[in-house]
């Protein structure tokens, strides 16, 4: 989901860039910032060489409306596993919200901190789906969960991580933050910035950032192109508030993109004008 500002708000008139109508076409201005060069072999067509994606825990429920489609997970499998064999380094953060998301459970009266376990550990899950995937597809993953479950994850340990990546294996990373009362987004920008990534993808079931939900509102304006502050400012739901903050402290860009359209990893990876890009001023 990506917005949900009220139309005509002045305060948000007054912050916010010129949106247009239609989604992506023209060619984006390039983003600042060189490349990190790593790993050696990425192919030129791609601008990032290291990426944090985030995928949300709803978008591997496909059709189903709750769990896991076998079908998603091929096609995001697939997607990631060509990327990576490229030699493009990839980190991967999964969300949970397809099973359980803490703030839910607490309307239903369970404990907030017990609720966010159980957030985690859905993440967990998701995180051991998306790995058989890519390996189906032939690409090494390593798991890294955040709270310490070594029969089937190896714990979080950055530097492995990192030499992981080197080594051009896929790393996913679960459990969030391992802290109650934070959400995956704030992991993905936690992870990034510890991994030196290039950018944050973001991947949602529309094409970008919108000043209204555009499943909702046919006549919702897109945006480009804006900064940290300006998405915090006008009340955006691009991501929650503490992961952009982090983000604009860490010098951390985001790509806001649909995953619901195949090809769409590669083609922001690679620089095109895909989604809403997110710059930390
Ligand atoms: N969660 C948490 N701490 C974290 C990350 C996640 O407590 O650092 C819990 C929280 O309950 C959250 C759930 O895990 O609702 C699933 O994560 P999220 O809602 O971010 O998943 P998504 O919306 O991306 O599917």
């Amino acid at each position: 989901m990506t917005s949900n500002s009220d139309p005509g708000d002045s305060a948000v008139d007054a912050v916010l860039p010129e949106p247009r109508k239609d989604p992506p076409g023209d060619a984006r201005e390039e983003p600042s910032g060189e490349p990190s060069g790593e790993p050696s072999g990425a192919a030129s067509v791609y601008r990032y060489r290291r990426v944090l994606l985030k995928i949300s825990g709803e978008a591997l429920q496909g059709k189903l409306g709750f769990g896991l489609d076998p079908d998603v997970l091929d096609s995001i499998g697939l997607q990631i596993a060509e990327i990576a064999r490229d030699g493009v380094a990839m980190g991967v953060v999964i969300g949970g919200g397809n099973i359980f998301r803490g703030q839910i459970l607490e309307s239903h009266g369970l404990n907030r901190v017990t609720g966010d376990h159980m957030g985690m550990l859905a993440t967990v899950i998701n995180a051991l789906a998306m790995q058989d995937s890519m390996e189906r597809h032939g690409i090494e993953t390593r798991v890294q969960s955040a709270i310490k479950m070594t029969e089937f994850t190896e714990p979080f340990i950055r530097r492995r991580a990192v030499r992981h990546l080197e080594k051009g294996r896929v790393v996913i990373f679960a459990a969030g933050t391992g802290n109650p009362y934070l959400t995956t987004d704030t992991a993905a920008v936690l992870r990034a910035s510890e991994i030196g990534a290039e950018a944050i993808l973001k991947a949602t079931k529309v094409d970008g950032v919108y000043d209204k939900d555009p499943l909702k509102h046919p006549d919702a304006a897109f945006f480009p192109r804006l900064t940290y502050m300006e998405a915090i400012r006008a009340k955006l739901k691009v991501m929650d508030t503490t992961a952009m903050s982090l983000a604009m402290e860490n010098g951390v860009p985001a790509v806001v993109f649909n995953l619901r359209k195949e090809g769409n990893i590669k083609k922001v990876i690679m620089g095109e004008d895909v989604g809403t890009l997110i710059t930390p001023s």
